[in-house]
């Protein structure tokens, strides 16, 4: 990783900036539960940010495995879910979720949660039509990801989320031969609902001060994606093992991030209060620097064999009290 040092974003991106803050179309500071807004899209008429989003995309590095591994992802991406069959197979919720999961698993995701879609967590320039949310979790390499933010790391990152893809349209493609309906959205780029918090809501983690989710066992190292169904399916509960403590008492991301965009205390944004990472602070070095990553590298929860360990020493901690 690299050495700390002050960061100044360069005038050609700053002439990009808009004349609204991130942090407003965020929602930061707002005490009323409402939809999100688009905010870094790739269609750059959704949102004043789009031209940002180009930014990052035109100034990637020439970097040959980097264009070959987004290539790559692209092509998972547009794959198209086989249509749906016309014979509806009935089946309990119970043994749909268990025939879902080993999907999930077979195809590649180490954390699979369900749980029923919340008006919130759609972005407010699009609907949803299925009420069930199943959120997947694919594992990144921590070798890689700790040279966060050099090229192997931004590779990782793209890499994984072409896996997510692959993990989300199998489970579609599942449902689909099952004859219900479903849409997989994979992961990042134009998803149109937010991934983490249907995320913790189904038990695949809890928030960290990075803005990240941390995995009880794969800790800050794993990519999320997403697809919807009106497959009946039983919905999974919160996953709290102690990681909002420890985070109030570990300052790892916040010394390291060049900009200073990890805040000590949460924030109320758009009616919840939680960790929030100041977008405006973060966005023009996570543009200029390969898409950073510094803070997923610095967390302790991202090294191998550690989240097992700390999930473990803070249940003592906690029976001992
Ligand atoms: S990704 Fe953003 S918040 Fe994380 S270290 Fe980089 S600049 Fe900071
Ligand atoms: S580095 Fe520390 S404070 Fe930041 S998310 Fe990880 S555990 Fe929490």
């Amino acid at each position: 990783m690299r050495k700390k040092e002050k960061f100044i974003p360069s005038e050609e991106q700053m002439a990009l900036w808009p004349d609204v803050s991130g942090n407003d179309l965020n929602g930061l500071g707002e005490t009323k539960v409402r939809r999100p807004s688009p905010i870094y899209w790739q269609t750059p008429d959704l949102t004043p940010f789009g031209p940002l989003m180009q930014f990052f995309v035109d100034h990637a590095p020439r970097d040959e495995d980097l264009y070959k591994t987004q290539m790559e992802t692209d092509r998972i991406r547009e794959t198209i879910v086989e249509p749906i069959s016309d014979e509806k197979v009935e089946k309990t919720s119970t043994e749909w979720t268990k025939l879902i999961k080993e999907v999930g698993v077979k195809s590649g995701a180490v954390a699979i949660g369900i749980t029923k879609m919340r008006p919130e967590w759609v972005i407010d320039t699009f609907e949803v039509p299925y009420e069930t949310v199943i959120t997947i979790g694919v594992a990144m390499d921590f070798e890689n990801l700790k040279t966060a933010p050099e090229v192997p790391s931004a590779i990782e990152v793209i890499k994984k989320y072409g896996e997510a893809h692959l993990v989300s349209h199998a489970i579609a493609n599942y449902i689909h031969e099952q004859g219900w309906n479903a849409i997989s959205y994979g992961g990042s780029n134009n998803v149109p609902i937010l991934l983490i918090p249907p995320a913790i809501e189904s038990g695949l983690g809890e928030l960290g001060k990075h803005g990240s989710l941390i995995n009880r066992e794969n800790g800050s190292v794993m990519r999320l994606g997403a697809l919807v169904t009106d497959m009946p399916l039983n919905y999974d509960s919160l996953d709290v093992f102690g990681v909002d403590d420890f985070c109030l008492n570990c300052k790892a991301c916040e010394k390291a991030c060049p900009p200073e965009a990890i805040q000590s205390d949460k924030k109320m944004v758009r009616g919840v209060e939680k960790w929030y990472v100041d977008f405006d602070k973060c966005l023009p070095y996570f543009n200029e620097n390969t898409g950073c990553g510094i803070c997923l590298a610095v967390c302790p929860w991202s090294h191998p064999g550690v989240p097992q360990n700390l999930v473990k020493k803070i249940a003592k901690k906690k029976a001992l009290k």
